[in-house]
């Protein structure tokens, strides 16, 4: 049996971290909410009084934290003090690419086995063991994370050196991000036009309009039983979420040199939107404010 240390309990660690034990492991979890480690306890982790102690003797450790600040300062005061030599770390959070790069050197440097290891999925596929993973990190770090990712997701794919499994989720959501925008347009267009929505849903699913966005997470109620928008558009993916990864994006873009016109739209309209309230509404609501339906209450 491993013990892992699992920080980071919220809406996506919860889940993970109960696969890892349903998956036979030994895990000890830490958050600074007592209530998140209440719930991972109830199912079936050992809770542990602080990072430094769930760390100390893991075999692996995994974190699941907010942002770049976060995912610094546990490792830097908590985990790498603590750790065992050359153990396996997995940092599953969503951050900023030269956080993620300077985190990977600096546990290199202390001999670690470091892998940045976004995941894409919502709070359903962390629940459900089906995330996918886009893994940053040297080959035989990654070779030792594809066993412990592959509990908590139904892809582990390796995506080249450390930083670039964060890389590989920004330009993925900023690509989400504009295609949702896109969809939720085409729909309100459609409207306008006198076309009925699950018509043009049938056409443009199979036409070449088709993205995830329409046919797996589609923005108008009716035509896909699981779209969060025939629960009135509660998360899913909230706008937050989404804004935060748009600025990540952009900030990788102007540090980069990239030229993404689309990308700086899709975070103008994301934080147009958070500021007008939809900020805890799922990301497909923007459909409301672009069909002009959208009202804070
Ligand atoms: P969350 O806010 O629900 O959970 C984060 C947890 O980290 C909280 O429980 C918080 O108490 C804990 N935490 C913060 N600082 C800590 C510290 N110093 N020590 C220990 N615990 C600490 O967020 P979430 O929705 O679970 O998201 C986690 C990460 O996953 C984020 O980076 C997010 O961008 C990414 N992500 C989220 C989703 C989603 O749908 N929610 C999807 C993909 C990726």
């Amino acid at each position: 049996m491993t013990m892992i240390a699992f920080i980071g309990l919220g809406n996506m660690g919860s889940g993970m971290c109960a696969n890892l034990v349903k998956a036979g492991h030994d895990v000890r979890a830490f958050d600074l909410s007592a209530d998140a480690v209440k719930r991972a306890e109830a199912a079936g982790a050992k809770g542990a009084p602080s990072a430094a102690e769930a760390v100390s003797g893991a075999d692996a450790i995994v974190t699941m934290l907010p942002a770049g600040k976060h995912v610094r300062a546990v490792y830097e005061t908590a985990i790498f003090p603590n750790a065992s030599e050359g153990v396996l770390m997995m940092d599953c959070s969503t951050i900023d690419v030269a956080t993620a790069k300077s985190v990977g050197e600096a546990a290199a440097a202390k001999g670690f086995l470091f892998v940045d290891a976004p995941v894409s999925g919502g709070v359903a596929a962390a629940d459900a063991g089906t995330l996918t993973f886009m893994v940053g990190g040297p080959e035989a770090a990654f070779e030792q994370a594809e066993e412990f990712l592959s509990i908590m997701g139904k892809a582990v794919i390796h995506a080249g050196d450390p930083g670039t499994g964060q890389a590989a989720k920004i330009c993925n959501n900023m690509l989400l991000g504009i295609t949702m925008i896109g969809t939720c347009e085409a729909f309100a267009l459609a409207e306008k036009l006198g076309l009925d929505q699950q018509r043009f849903f049938d056409i443009s699913s199979k036409a070449s309009g088709q993205s995830w966005s329409m046919t797996s997470y589609c923005p108008v109620p009716g035509p896909l039983e699981a779209s969060p928008a025939n629960r009135d558009y509660n998360p899913g993916f909230a706008t937050a979420m989404m804004l935060k990864d748009l600025k990540l994006a952009m900030d990788a873009a102007a540090t980069s040199g990239a030229t993404t016109p689309l990308g700086a739209q899709a975070e103008a309209l994301y934080a147009m939107f958070d500021g007008l309230g939809g900020r805890d509404k799922d990301f497909s609501a923007i459909y409301k404010l672009l069909q002009g339906s959208w009202s804070k209450a």
